[in-house]
């Protein structure tokens, strides 16, 4: 983890030292908080909730009432990161996302993987009228994972 740090110092370092300039602070670009384990699902459920609602707006789903819960990997089927459930006639859908403290990965870098899965269910939201059957399952699941992953690159371009 510590070289994480080093290495945009040194960068930063030689930049200076090539424009000959040695007055001036300059620090190292700061590493993303990692918060507390108690800290973290209360800041997962605003960021999840914060999220849904911004993608549910742009993907045009406003008439849909739609909830996101953070669920256990024990409570999701096996190898997956979340699912989607809904009611067409009443226009309601719940949305479940793999709680931060099952990945096995930094928190901001989670956090980004569930908001993946929120576009990803959502993008099947979107979908739910078409005809569907055991073949289109599968290829289904890989379109709406090209649509979610091209979203989210143009969503974090900046
Ligand atoms: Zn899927």
């Amino acid at each position: 983890m510590g070289s994480r740090l080093f290495r945009p110092l040194r960068l930063c370092l030689s930049f200076l030292i090539l424009l000959g300039m040695f007055a001036g602070g300059c620090l190292a670009p700061e590493t993303p908080r990692q918060p507390s384990l108690r800290e973290r699902g209360p800041l997962a459920d605003k960021y999840i909730r914060e999220r849904l609602a911004v993608w549910q707006r742009r993907l045009n789903l406003q008439d849909w009432n739609i909830s996101v819960v953070t669920t256990r990997a024990s409570e999701l089927r096996r190898r997956t990161m979340g699912n989607i459930r809904w009611d067409a006639d009443k226009k309601t859908a719940s949305i479940r996302v793999l709680d931060a403290s099952d990945y096995p990965m930094p928190f901001p870098v989670a956090l980004q993987d569930m908001e993946f899965t929120i576009v990803h269910e959502l993008i099947h939201l979107e979908l739910a009228s078409m005809p569907r059957s055991e073949a289109s399952r599968r290829e289904e699941e890989f379109a709406v994972n090209h649509i979610a992953g091209a979203l989210l690159q143009l969503d974090r371009k900046d």
